[in-house]
């Protein structure tokens, strides 16, 4: 019995010791992680990489490391206006961008000369060399005519300026190069018109109110960089400017405008793209009479759909303005690069608005500045403006002598 006894004690005993051993290894065993949670990603930084569950929120006052911090979480950050906000006045006026002071624009043609360097080795050199020929016979006069079209002069101007220069020069008793270059000027700045009005109307009305300039042309001729520049230039010359956006249709156009404004103190009325052109038009010469400015210059949208469209467009905007008063000048802006067929596209704006002037942009990007000439004859006005590269004072007032003279070089 007491055996018996002894031997229930020790199965119990060992069966005890075998439980010791085996519980705390199990509890040892790692948790599962919680539903969502990679394994080993510690908890409050977003995963690396996989899109398994949002970031756990950061229980308040544990330290965000820098990385996770969005800029805005800086609260004296968020906006430059709160950036400024508590800065003087003289510190938040320092930190406006300075008014530029633009370059007066008399003898501006002269000092941008260079700019016609293309049309000068390929229309100017070309004729005075070929004029400068021991014998000046049929096939040297084909060789001059051919130089005069292929610079875009046109065929009426150029049977013209042939005709005039055999006839001088065969009556010219010598044929020095001075002679020659004196001939030629002469007849280019004949064939120029130097008796065409150019002044641009820009002077207040007498009864104060602004004087208006309408801004016309194909998308992409330089409509809206003639604008701003045209602003310097009256900036320049002592005018007080206001521009208005009009060209609704290119979204980009009226932050090109106002950023060429803002560099000079002119300010835009502007709108939403696919605002009503004519509507932002009448507004800017409201805001422009109300504010005493001396010259409201409007940019418009040169579209070029339909021929109709284009016309009741333009003339709406020209309409609408006219309720304040007259629009003293209509600029078409053409692209010299595009030489006769822009002429072409220049007659349905003479036919939709009565153009007073033109400018002529990118005649430093040719070597057809003959286009001029061209431009002038065929639309029957003259051309008061010429473009001469990219930057802001690289619009200059047309000078028929001082432009020959850069083509003769
Ligand atoms: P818009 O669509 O008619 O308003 O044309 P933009 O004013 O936007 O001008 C179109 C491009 O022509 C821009 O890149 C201008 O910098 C460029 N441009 C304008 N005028 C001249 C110029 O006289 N010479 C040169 N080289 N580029 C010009």
């Amino acid at each position: 019995m007491v055996y018996v006894v002894l031997a229930i004690v020790l199965v119990v005993l060992l069966a005890g010791g075998l439980a010791a051993f085996l519980l705390p290894r199990r509890r040892s065993a790692p948790p599962l992680p919680p539903t969502g949670q990679p394994t080993g990603q510690p908890t409050g930084r977003p995963a690396a990489t996989g899109t398994l569950a949002p970031p756990t929120p950061t229980p308040p006052g544990t330290p965000v490391p820098e990385a996770a911090t969005p800029a805005a979480a800086t609260p004296e950050a968020a906006t430059p206006e709160a950036a400024t906000a508590e800065l003087t006045a003289p510190e938040a006026a320092a930190l406006e961008p300075a008014l530029e002071i633009p370059a007066p624009t008399a003898g501006r043609l002269v000092r941008l000369r260079a700019r016609l360097a293309r049309s000068q080795s390929s229309l100017g050199r070309g004729l005075l060399g070929l004029l400068g020929r021991e014998r000046l016979d049929d096939e040297v006069w084909e060789e001059i005519e051919d130089t005069l079209l292929q610079a875009d002069v046109g065929v009426a101007a150029t049977a013209e300026i042939v005709e005039r220069l055999r006839t001088r020069t065969r009556v010219l008793g010598t044929r020095t190069e001075p002679d020659l270059r004196a001939l030629l000027s002469e007849e280019l700045v004949a064939a120029l018109d130097p008796t065409a009005d150019r002044t641009l109307h820009t002077a207040p009305a007498p009864d104060g109110k602004p004087a208006v300039l309408l801004v016309v042309g194909v998308n992409g001729t330089g409509k809206t960089t003639t604008c701003g520049k045209l602003a310097r230039v009256l900036v320049a010359d002592g005018r007080t400017v206001l521009l208005g956006a009009a060209d609704t249709f290119r979204a980009a156009a009226a932050d090109q405008l106002e950023t060429w404004g803002s560099r000079v103190g002119a300010r835009t009325v502007r709108s939403h793209a696919g605002a009503d052109p004519a509507s932002v038009a009448f507004e800017a010469v409201k805001q422009g009479i109300e504010s005493h400015v001396d010259t409201v210059l409007v940019d418009t949208a040169g579209r070029l759909h339909t021929k109709t469209g284009l016309m009741d467009e333009l003339g709406k905007v020209k309409r609408v303005i006219e309720k304040h008063g007259p629009v003293d000048e209509t600029l078409l802006v053409l692209d010299a690069t595009t030489g006769q067929n822009g002429v072409i596209q220049a007659r349905v704006f003479t036919e939709a608005v009565d153009v007073t002037g033109i400018v002529l942009t990118k005649l430093d990007g040719t070597a057809k500045g003959g286009i001029v000439i061209a431009v002038q004859r065929e639309l029957g006005v003259p051309v008061k403006l010429i473009g001469l590269g990219e930057g802001a004072d690289d619009l200059a007032p047309f000078e028929p002598e001082a432009f020959v003279d850069a083509l003769l070089g």
